[in-house]
């Protein structure tokens, strides 16, 4: 019997699109990664932390996290730990002292698993919540990820209470957190409209064990939610027949006065698509070059290096009071790791320099004949993990 994921995660996907589940369980497409995933692991890592540690996230001292999926070394980064503070404190208040449970995998669907980021009980009412940290906004009101987080959640305290949940839950509250796009969505809801809302996503999941491979096509139903993050978006023959029949539009674009605007309609309703095309294309160039692929004509160099930041930020602060005094020290200058200017000679840099980290640019592909020599990922890796061993003691600092 064919086993189906029916991951939460990709519940946006399969609801929309029945027959990309079909195609995902029987292992046509594989998963995967973007580098926008994994910022979103790494944050959830750390907040995850500060919960499990009932600490705030800056009281946290790691400098990186390694990632079990790529096992790259991660920078905690300002823009990170801001995004996972946010996060954590939001729902510390929203949980007025109620003990918070965080990244609980529970089994959600059949075979699928899925882990609720936070949640908690308050009084009757359950709240379960979810951390994104894209900017694409998403709402909480029919969040198909949620509504299983949520189930998850309540089957799993029906189990240890014992008894149904409406003897101990009333309502329902589903929250979405985007700190980037500094909002919190809420939607709360009786327990029996929650009900309903579980029901509609089982019928699309029961819908979906009744599609044989054989008429997959007739099931993909290209769109801009389910494709935008689909793991067959790059190959996807739907998806192509979709664009491609917006592309033999005849001509809009040229001729005032002569564009039809029916045909302009109906490639503006392509056109969002065939960008989630071509990124997924590209991605998928990406990540099979950073897993050390080749792709005949391209080379992965390095990119823009990052802004700087202070590392060893304590060492850093006791060598700046000695050496400039705390008006210079705490100058908005020194604090925003612009050393170079007025203020700071280069020859001062150059005490300054070992606390200093700078963030590291994503690769960049380009052609072959393009300038820049191409990375060694093997030495870069290597380097990647001699971050993170102990530092030898630095005996100029006090
Ligand atoms: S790319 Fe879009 S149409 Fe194709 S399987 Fe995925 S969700 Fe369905």
């Amino acid at each position: 019997m064919q086993t189906y994921p029916f991951r939460p995660s990709g519940s946006p996907r399969w609801t929309r699109c029945l027959g990309s589940e079909v195609l995902i369980a029987a292992g046509k497409f594989p998963d995967t990664d973007n580098p926008a995933a994994l910022l979103g692991r790494i944050t959830h890592a750390l907040a995850a932390m500060a919960f499990d540690h009932s600490c705030t996230v800056k009281a946290i001292a790691a400098t990186h996290i390694i990632d079990t999926d790529t096992l790259q070394a991660i920078a905690l980064d300002r823009d990170i730990r801001r995004c996972a503070e946010t996060y954590v404190s939001t729902v510390r208040t929203m949980a007025a002292g109620a003990f918070i449970n965080c990244e609980t995998t529970l089994p959600v669907f059949d075979a699928g698993t899925g882990t609720t980021d936070a949640w908690y009980r308050l009084g009757r009412l359950l709240s379960v919540h979810d951390l994104k940290s894209g900017r694409v906004e998403i709402r909480a009101a029919g969040n198909t990820q949620l509504i299983m987080y949520a189930w998850a959640v309540l089957q799993y305290l029906q189990r240890i209470m014992g008894t149904h949940a409406a003897n101990f839950i009333d309502k329902v509250q589903l929250v979405i957190h985007q700190p980037h796009n500094h909002t919190v969505d809420e939607v709360t809801m009786d327990l029996s409209a929650f009900l309903n809302e579980v029901d509609k996503v089982a019928a699309k999941r029961d819908r979906i064990k009744t599609i044989p491979l054989a008429d997959v096509s007739k099931f993909l139903t290209p769109g801009l939610k389910q494709c935008r993050y689909c793991p067959a978006r790059a190959e996807c023959e739907a998806l192509s027949e979709k664009i491609t029949e917006a592309l033999r539009k005849p001509d809009i674009a040229v001729v005032a006065g002569a564009v039809d605007n029916e045909a302009l309609a109906e490639c503006c309703e392509a056109a969002p698509l065939a960008k989630v095309w071509a990124d997924a294309v590209l991605d998928l160039q990406y990540s099979k070059m950073r897993a050390g692929e080749v792709v005949p004509g391209f080379k992965l160099v390095d990119g823009k290096m990052g802004r700087r930041f202070w590392e060893k930020a304590e060492k850093a602060e006791s060598l700046l009071l000695s050496t400039y005094g705390p008006e210079f020290t705490y100058a908005k200058t020194l604090l925003g790791v612009k050393p170079f200017g007025d203020e700071v000679s280069r020859e001062e840099y150059k005490i300054l320099a070992p606390y200093i980290g700078q963030k590291r640019g994503a690769y960049r592909v380009v052609k072959n004949s393009a300038k820049g020599d191409p990375v060694d990922l093997t030495a870069e890796r290597t380097k990647d993990i001699a971050k993170l061993l102990p530092e030898p003691e630095d005996n100029n600092v006090n």
